[in-house]
């Protein structure tokens, strides 16, 4: 095979194949993925929950991760948001002519290495190339599905007056360390991505208690852009106490450096629990015991008033309202 990805890999030709069995094939292995027109699969009756996001990161490669990770995880997450067990992804790529097949490989690698941590099977995928300059090296599209564990219902319009927010760790690392990947502030700091999957996490917790009210993923926007969904799709009022949001010193010192505010920048591996309170320390300690949710903490509370508005108490006393941010804050950034 030559040394990087030609028009020729997407034209369905001898290339093409070659790519697929010596890349895709090899690294997401699984008797489900045929050389048919469809995947052929079963899932268990009941409700499902399926998904489907496009990554156009940029870097591709960045501390704690690649495309091929976030884009697994990104739709593993977001099923596992609705309660369901991520069982089968699709994934399709649109790759540049000239980009060096070592680099797929890498990303084929943690794709199909992160598939089987989470779970889930790859049993379908489609390649195509453009050519030079018509995309920016490499986007991947994630499609998923699962089965919805039977009992659970959670949506962002449920949230409750005193229900508690727990988040599961600390916020805004994924969108730092892409902001200092692109080296454009010259700052060193030793940040890496949050990315990961987790289903195991929710399952924890499901395992304890069905009565959560929303479960979502903190990724584009940040937790901070979560709680206004929130806010406003169940029509209530959020009460955050601003010493208890974690954030990782490094985060926090290059916040400030650049002025920006830790809860609008992405998370791609932290979840919000919106559970009734008589849940939240069930809840708590679920999490706590799991991997990438060690640090989980309830942070705030839903409140009757001040609907459809977050509000920030700080350690003094002071009541200030979250300011929402206008506009793409980074551009790219999953
Ligand atoms: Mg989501």
């Amino acid at each position: 095979m030559e040394n990087v990805i030609t028009l020729a890999h997407g034209s369905g030709s001898i290339q093409t194949n070659e790519l697929i069995n010596g890349i895709f094939k090899s690294n997401f292995d699984n008797p489900d993925l045929t050389a048919d027109d469809a995947a052929v699969l079963s899932l268990d009756e009941g409700k499902i929950a399926m998904s489907t996001d496009g990554f156009i990161v940029s870097p591709y490669e960045f501390p704690g991760g690649n495309i091929g990770k976030l884009a697994i995880c990104g739709t593993v997450n977001d099923i596992a948001c609705m309660g369901a067990k991520p069982k089968y992804l699709t994934c399709s790529y649109i790759i540049e002519e000239g980009f060096p097949i070592e680099e797929l490989e890498k990303i084929a690698k943690s794709m199909g290495d992160t598939a089987r941590k989470a779970g889930v099977q790859i049993v379908a995928g489609d390649t195509k190339v453009a050519g030079k300059g018509q995309v920016d090296k490499i986007f991947i599209t994630t499609t998923g599905v699962g089965n919805i564990v039977e009992g659970v219902n959670t949506s962002g319009a449920f949230a409750k007056p005193g229900d508690k927010i727990i988040v599961t760790g600390d916020i805004g690392r994924h969108g730092c360390t892409i902001l200092l990947a692109r080296n454009e502030f010259n700052i060193d700091a030793d940040i890496t991505s949050d990315c990961a999957p987790l289903w195991s996490n929710i399952e924890a917790v499901l395992n304890e208690t069905k009565d959560i009210h929303v479960i979502r993923d903190a990724t584009r926007g940040g937790v901070g852009t979560v709680l206004y969904e929130i806010a406003h799709q169940s029509n209530v009022g959020i009460s955050l106490e601003s010493e208890k949001i974690p954030v990782d010193p490094g985060v926090r010192g290059v916040c400030s450096m650049l002025g920006l505010e830790p809860l609008y920048l992405a998370c791609e591996g932290r979840l919000v629990f919106f559970v009734p309170a008589s849940e939240a320390d069930k809840v708590l300690n679920a999490l706590k015991a799991c991997e990438n949710s060690e640090k989980a903490a309830i942070i705030g509370e839903v409140t009757e008033d001040n609907v459809g508005k977050v509000i920030l108490n700080t350690a003094v006393g002071a009541k200030t309202l979250l300011s929402r941010p206008s506009g793409e804050l980074l551009p790219r950034i999953c």
